[in-house]
């Protein structure tokens, strides 16, 4: 059989949850035993979104190989078993500058390097490449990023109208557009969805489905409209309406209306039947919890819905495998400073969460809040930055060394507990130049990390450029840190953890990335089950281990 493959386009807005839409599609085909791929195409002219703030584009997503990708991978990641790579996500950056690079070698030699067919072509090969990572794959599903109309992103339809004309019987199209409610009027709208597929069908591309984003179901009627007006049969424009509770609802809406029976029988292709016991049971846990688990996460990009999007993700995933609910409070770290009490601004929580970050802003709230729960027993789980915050402010006020910092903040601090590796200190350009990707993390016996994941070595996922400075390990010991998780190669802290606390740990990795609805990461599900604790230590009156 050849592969097929899925490309999936936007219309009306941006936002609509694409990325969830193609990840749902992957786990629905993906239930009826068919190998898949994914690929995201971003037509924004960076070269990945590593350089990007987290308020311009929410959070990155790193995969083992050490690709700096689009947040929507970790959909991908969450919902199917696709392979995820540096194959996995290209964006218009990447494409022209390889076109460029192979105009200067003289690939092109005599000829005008052009849009069509030089950039297409490079578009292509990258659909190709995704296709090619595994000889297994049968359904390559293509996520063009953007909104049917942007100028950047013709290119890329360009490729694809290109790529289905020539595999006629192995594409489809699906369009998600959005039918908005007007309230005003009293009714739903499709002249947006109209309009959207009119721009599509003028640069030659017809979508075989239309899937519509909307708050409540559409009736026969609007379906039959948009049906006629976009010439697709009425049983192909499927609703996607906003779920009550969890985004793991989307894949079991869209199967009750036969989107993947739909998308089998468009691209010719007989299956077993689907199997969703696993995921339904799941998302029945997520909409039926015991209790209630409250984490409180503090950051700096509290106020954007997708800067820690794995993080959130991963908190819900381990309070489902624990059968509770979960709320998470934002709290802006800058504000805990302003608010000159940690206690008043963050108290009444179960357990908190530092993620990770870059940079001087809000480092100090962090330390408060680490400060806050070491004294006071309150769980608290470190990733990455979270992980130096917990260092500096134990070197600060457990070592009494007043000024310790890290020197991403401090160059001058008089110790830099958290410093740059000297492989880093030479590095003059910022885009993917990190420690990047997937390292072995040894784990000591009997510590609390060897607890969580019951074994000795582990895998996971680092972005980051400082590191523990190995010169204070002995005097961090000495006052009670244990440092659990180590790349022995390199002789580097990967986690620490407090003995004495009942779950105090950091890590220098991004769990979060490796967290799924059905396997929650060991780390977090430790985590919050440390929250459910009814007999954890009772606050101490004095001020434990501090000497400052
Ligand atoms: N800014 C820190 C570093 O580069 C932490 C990075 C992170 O949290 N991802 O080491």
């Amino acid at each position: 059989m050849s592969v097929k493959y899925i490309f999936i386009t936007g219309g009306v807005v941006s936002s609509l949850g694409k990325g969830i839409t193609a990840a749902s599609i992957g786990l629905l085909l993906e239930s009826r035993e068919l190998k898949i791929a994914m690929l995201k195409l971003d037509p924004y002219l960076n070269v990945d979104p590593g350089t990007m703030n987290p308020f311009q584009h929410g959070e990155v997503y790193v995969t083992d190989d050490g690709a700096e990708t689009d947040l929507d991978l970790g959909h991908y990641y969450r919902y199917t078993h696709s392979p995820l790579s540096k194959a996995s996500n290209s964006t218009s950056g990447q494409i022209y500058d390889q076109v460029i690079k192979k105009e200067r070698k003289g690939d092109y030699l005599g000829k005008t390097v052009q849009v069509i067919p030089h950039v297409t072509d490079e578009i292509k090969e990258r659909i190709n490449a995704c296709s090619a990572q595994e000889k297994t794959t049968q359904i390559v599903i293509v996520e063009i990023g953007g909104t049917v109309g942007d100028i950047e992103s013709l290119p890329f339809l360009e490729a694809i109208r290109q790529f289905r004309y020539e595999r006629p019987k192995d594409c489809i199209n699906i369009h998600l557009t959005y039918v908005p409610y007007l309230k005003a009027a009293g009714e739903v709208k499709t002249k947006p969805t109209q309009h959207s597929v009119q721009v599509l069908r003028e640069i030659g591309i017809v979508p075989d489905l239309i899937l519509c984003r909307c708050e409540q179901a559409l009736t026969d009627e609007i379906k039959a409209k948009i049906s006629l007006f976009c010439s697709v049969p009425q049983d192909a424009v499927i609703d996607e309406k906003d779920v009550a509770h969890s985004i793991y609802e989307v894949p079991i809406d869209l199967h009750a209306q036969r989107l993947d029976e739909m998308i089998c029988k468009s691209l010719g292709l007989k299956t077993k039947n689907p199997d969703l016991s696993a995921w339904e049971k799941m998302v029945y846990a997520a909409l039926h919890p015991k209790k209630k688990v409250v984490i409180g996460i503090v950051g700096k990009y509290m106020d954007h819905q997708d800067a820690y999007k794995s993080v959130f993700e991963s908190l819900h995933h381990a309070a489902i495998k624990a059968g509770v609910g979960l709320e998470i409070r934002r709290f802006e770290s800058d504000r805990i400073v302003e608010n000159g009490s940690v206690e008043k601004a963050i108290q009444g929580c179960d357990g908190y969460l530092v993620p990770g970050g870059f940079g001087e802003r809000g480092w100090e709230g962090k330390i408060l809040t680490a400060r806050y729960c070491r004294e006071n027993q309150i769980p608290y789980f470190g990733l990455c930055l979270g992980m130096q915050v917990m260092i500096v402010e134990f070197a600060r006020h457990v070592l009494g060394l007043k000024n310790a910092h890290s020197t991403e903040v401090n160059p001058n601090t008089p110790d830099p507990v958290i410093s740059m590796l000297s492989e880093q200190k030479k590095i003059q350009m910022l885009g993917g130049t990190m420690r990047l990707g997937a390292y072995p993390c040894e784990i000591k016996k009997g510590s609390l990390a060897h607890k969580a994941y019951g074994k000795t070595l582990v895998w996971e996922r680092h972005r980051h450029r400082y590191e523990f400075n190995n010169q204070y390990k002995q005097a961090f010991e000495e006052k009670g840190m244990l440092f659990s998780g180590t790349l022995e190669k390199e002789h580097l802290c990967e986690i620490s953890e407090i003995p004495s606390h009942p779950w105090m740990l950091g890590v220098q990795f991004h769990p979060e990335f490796k967290s799924k609805p059905l396997a929650a990461h060991p780390l977090f599900a430790d985590f919050i089950a440390s929250t459910l604790l009814e007999k954890r230590a009772a606050p101490p009156k004095k001020k434990l281990m501090t000497n400052a």
